[in-house]
C-alpha cells in the first residue's frame, strides 16, 4: 500500500477571509461598477482552487485568466460564462476551445476578431490599447469590419502606470472613454487593483483587481485597508553551535565573529526564497524576533542566527516576513514577483 506522506516542513498558508475581505474593500472602492477578478497565474500563485471558490462566495462573477491552459481549473468553479481569456483566441484550436466550452476570449487584434467571426463569432470582449503598448488593436483600427462584426460585452483598455502619479492615467481614461461612444459594447472596463484606487473616473462599469485581492499594496490610497493573505512558514531541519572562525553556506559567505547557534531552515530558493534575501540583511522571526539570514540562500536551505531564540529546536516552526510592500522593499523583487515565484513544494 502506498503511506500517506508525514507532514511537511514548509507551509504556504493562504487567508482566504483576508482573500475575501480584500474583494469586498476594492468592491466598494469600485462603487458602482462590477468588481471582477484576475485569477490568472494559478491566482497569482496562491491557487486556483483555494482563492477562486472564495472570490466565488464573496460575489466576484467576472474572472480573467491569460491563458487557455488555465481554463479548465476555473471552470471546475464557475459557470464558462464568467471565464475570460486575456490572450484572446490567435488559432483555429483557440477559438474551437472556446466555442466548445462557451469560454469568452478577449479579441486583441484584427486577426483574432476575423477568426472569431469566421468561426460564426458569438459574445466576446475586446481589448483596445489606449498605451501600454503590449497587446489590444489599436484606438484607430475600431472603425474595422471586422471589429464592427463583433458582438462585444465588454470593451477594456490597461492602464500602464495605474500604480503612480502619471498623466498617462487620464490620458487612458479619457481614451477608454472616446471608445465607449464609438464601439457597441454592454460594458468598459480599465481598472486594475492600482487603478481602483485611482477613483471614480477609472472604475467604469468593471474593475479587474489582481495583486491587490492577494495582498498587494500598489498604492499608498490601499494602504490599511488591504489584508496580508500569502503567509509562508518552515521549520528548522537542524540547530548547531558554531565557534568563532566557522563559516555558513555556500562560498564561505557568512564567517562567526564568536560562538553563535543557528538553525538550518526547511526553505530555499526553489521554494521562492531567492538568493537576493539572503545578501541584504534580512530575518526569519520566530514570535517577534528577528532571526537573521547568514550566509546564501541554497535551493532547499537557508541557515538563520538563532541568537534571539535560543530554546529552538528542530521541528519548531519559524515565519518569512511576506507582507507584501514592506517583503518587496526587503527583497528587491515587485509585490506581484514575490506570489507567482512561490515553488511547488509549499503547496499541500
Ligand atoms: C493582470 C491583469 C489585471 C490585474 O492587474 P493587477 O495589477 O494585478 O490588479 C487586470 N487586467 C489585465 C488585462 C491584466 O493583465
Amino acid at each position: 500500500m502506498i503511506h500517506e506522506p508525514p507532514p511537511p516542513t514548509l507551509r504556504l498558508d493562504v487567508d482566504i477571509e483576508a482573500l475575501a475581505a480584500n474583494w469586498r474593500t476594492l468592491d466598494t472602492m469600485s462603487g458602482p461598477a462590477r468588481t471582477g477578478a484576475a485569477v490568472k497565474a494559478n491566482c497569482y500563485g496562491l491557487g486556483v482552487d483555494i482563492c477562486l471558490p472564495a472570490l466565488r462566495d464573496a460575489g466576484a462573477q467576472d474572472f480573467f485568466v491569460a491563458h487557455w491552459s488555465e481554463v479548465e481549473a476555473a471552470l471546475a468553479h464557475v459557470p464558462a460564462k464568467q471565464i475570460s481569456v486575456l490572450h484572446g483566441a490567435n488559432s483555429p484550436a483557440e477559438v474551437a476551445y472556446a466555442k466548445a466550452t462557451g469560454v469568452r476570449p478577449v479579441i486583441n487584434s484584427l486577426h483574432q476578431a476575423r477568426l472569431w467571426n469566421e468561426s460564426g463569432g458569438r459574445a466576446c470582449h475586446l481589448m483596445v490599447d489606449t498605451g501600454i503598448n503590449r497587446l489590444g488593436i489599436r484606438p484607430e483600427d475600431v472603425g474595422d469590419p471586422a471589429i464592427a462584426a463583433l458582438e462585444i460585452e465588454v470593451l477594456m483598455s490597461h492602464l500602464s502606470s495605474a500604480d503612480e502619479d502619471s498623466d498617462s492615467n487620464s490620458a487612458q481614461q479619457r481614451a477608454l472613454r472616446e471608445l465607449g461612444n464609438k464601439i457597441d459594447a454592454k460594458s468598459l472596463s480599465l481598472a486594475n487593483s492600482a487603478g481602483i484606487a485611482l477613483g471614480e473616473d477609472f472604475v467604469f462599469d468593471l474593475t479587474r483587481p489582481g495583486i491587490a485581492l492577494y495582498g498587494g499594496v500598489p498604492r499608498p490610497e490601499l494602504e490599511g485597508r488591504i489584508r496580508q493573505v500569502a503567509f509562508l512558514r518552515a521549520s528548522l531541519i537542524q540547530v548547531a553551535d558554531l565557534v568563532a572562525g566557522d563559516r555558513v553556506g555556500y562560498n564561505a559567505l557568512f564567517t562567526a565573529d564568536r560562538a553563535m547557534r543557528v538553525g538550518t531552515v526547511s526553505l530555499g530558493y526553489a521554494d521562492g526564497f531567492l538568493r537576493s534575501w539572503g545578501s541584504k540583511g534580512n530575518a526569519l522571526v520566530h514570535e517577534d524576533r528577528a532571526l537573521p539570514v547568514l550566509g546564501k540562500v541554497s535551493m532547499d536551505m537557508i541557515v538563520v542566527d538563532l541568537s534571539e531564540a535560543p530554546e529552538l529546536q528542530v521541528g519548531d516552526w519559524l515565519e518569512v516576513p511576506y507582507a507584501l510592500p514592506r517583503a518587496a522593499a526587503a527583497s528587491g523583487l515587485s509585490q506581484y514577483e514575490l506570489l507567482t515565484i512561490l515553488g511547488q513544494r509549499l503547496r499541500h
